[in-house]
């Protein structure tokens, strides 16, 4: 098999012609952001303001409640216009901090670059990497801090630095990678002290090879070859899978259930690199990020630095506003990405995209009756039965969903995507591995085995 090749997976259309050439634009500065007040991976934080403060760009605003998120900073100086429930991208009324901006993006006297970065032990780097809010910035924002801090028996000896950026119409990773690479180099350093390697690799789709190229040379004028390496892996979905990169770029198989320190590798996304070094050189927390505004519903498709917490729809304006009818906005791409309820949801830290299909794209089709032809089970990549996961899950059967490995799906969509029958396999055995968490929970608060 040639270098990046695994059992399953797909080629879909890529769709990122459109934005790939684009250099990265700054946002327009936008009316209101909202900065919500739960993670979205189930960590809630506590407001530090009330409504009527002033407060001044990278000001910390918001404090996790418990270890497992990061705080919230202000991503412009302004007033806070309200503190209460929103509606988020995935439908849910959730707690945001409304801030409108001044139009002066007076800087807060925390942010300062950090001096010593050298002389840091790993417990420091990885402190102040939570402190900046910084999380993963692929679409889960799964905090960084927790990657970084290994179980006591855990060997690890390699950073994967993921720019595969396999997702359709995607381009903020790979405009990042173009136009920043010394940040990217730099980022990935901090990070390699952070967990004590002396190795990293950057794997990048080889239908990014601009960006292969401005890595390599980052990596060569800052005297780090040899220690961190470029690694061009053949452009298949879902590549930039973590599972399916460390198989590709180190050769190495994660086994069902485990996490990629268990094969020795920590992986971070780009984005999460450049932030790192955003945090360490300018002293900037994550306040705002790279989104690629595309697809067919929208006139004039670009990538935006934005504002985390600004609108959809003022991004979408920023690009010339809707072609036609929008049928669909997603943030995110189209495999993995959400259909979000309304243009006016709030981005966060984790929106990579937003993708806006014209009707006629965004057509749904009424689900049709298994065929059994075997193309879900052929295709996954995670080699699970899709068909009757799907099946164990209409009948609320979670213990036989659990036993043929649901929570090893990776929620990619190529069982989906490829069902000639269009079952809605995916959102099925999402709704399987919520059930199956849930009950774990409950068996651990009742104390069970
Ligand atoms: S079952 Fe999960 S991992 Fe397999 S193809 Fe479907 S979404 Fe991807
Ligand atoms: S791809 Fe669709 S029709 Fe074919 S076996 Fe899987 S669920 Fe059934």
């Amino acid at each position: 098999m040639p270098r990046g090749s695994f059992r399953g997976g797909i080629h879909p259309p890529e769709n990122k012609s459109s934005t790939s050439g684009l250099p990265i634009v700054a946002a327009q500065r936008p009316s209101k952001v909202v900065v919500l007040l739960n993670m979205g991976t189930g960590s809630a934080l506590s407001s530090l303001v009330a409504k009527g403060d002033l407060v001044h760009k990278g000001q910390k605003i918001a404090d996790p409640i418990g270890r497992f998120g990061v705080p919230s900073h202000s991503p412009v100086s302004g007033k806070v216009a309200a503190i209460g429930a929103v509606r988020t991208g995935l439908g849910t009324m959730d707690q945001a901090i409304t801030i409108e901006p001044d139009g002066q993006d007076t800087l807060d006297e925390s942010c300062v670059p950090v001096e010593n970065a050298d002389s840091l032990s790993p417990a420091e780097i990885v402190s102040i990497i939570r402190e900046a809010g910084i999380v993963g910035m692929g679409g889960a924002q799964f905090p960084t801090h927790v990657k970084l801090t290994l179980p006591p028996n855990a060997k690890v000896d390699a950073l994967l630095i993921n720019g595969a950026e396999c997702e359709p119409y995607l381009t903020a990773d790979h405009r990042l990678m173009v136009e920043r690479p010394e940040d990217v180099v730099r980022g990935t350093r901090i990070l390699m002290k952070a967990i004590g390697v002396d190795r990293a690799v950057i794997g990048v789709e080889d239908n990014k090879p601009d960006a292969v190229e401005a890595l390599q040379r980052a990596i060569a004028s800052a005297a780090a070859a040899g220690t961190i390496d470029v690694v061009a892996v053949r452009t298949h979905y879902p590549q930039g899978s973590e599972k399916h990169l460390i198989k590709s770029v180190l050769g190495r198989e994660v086994a069902p259930g485990c996490l990629p320190f268990s094969v020795g590798v920590v992986v971070n996304n780009v984005g999460t690199a450049v932030a790192v070094a955003d945090r360490f050189d300018r002293g900037l927390p994550l306040i705002e990020r790279v989104v690629t505004v595309t697809g067919s519903g929208v006139a004039n498709p670009a990538n935006i630095m934005m504002k985390v917490g600004t609108s959809a729809i003022e991004l979408i304006e920023q690009c010339g506003g809707f072609v036609g009818d929008p049928g669909k906005i997603i943030f995110g791409g189209p495999m993995m990405g959400a259909a979000v309820p309304s243009a006016e949801a709030p981005t966060t830290r984790g929106t990579s995209g937003i993708l806006v299909l014209d009707r006629a794209e965004s057509r749904s089709f009424e689900p049709m009756p298994c065929i059994r032809c075997g193309r879900c089970v052929e295709l996954c990549p995670m080699r699970l039965e899709p068909a009757l996961l799907h099946q164990w899950s209409e009948a609320r059967l979670w213990s036989e969903a659990e036993a043929y490995h649901a929570l090893d799906c990776i929620e990619c969509g190529v069982c989906s995507y490829e069902c000639p029958s269009r079952r809605n396999l995916v959102q099925a055995i999402k709704y399987a591995k919520a059930e199956i968490g849930a009950r774990r929970r409950a068996a651990r608060e009742r104390g069970d085995k």
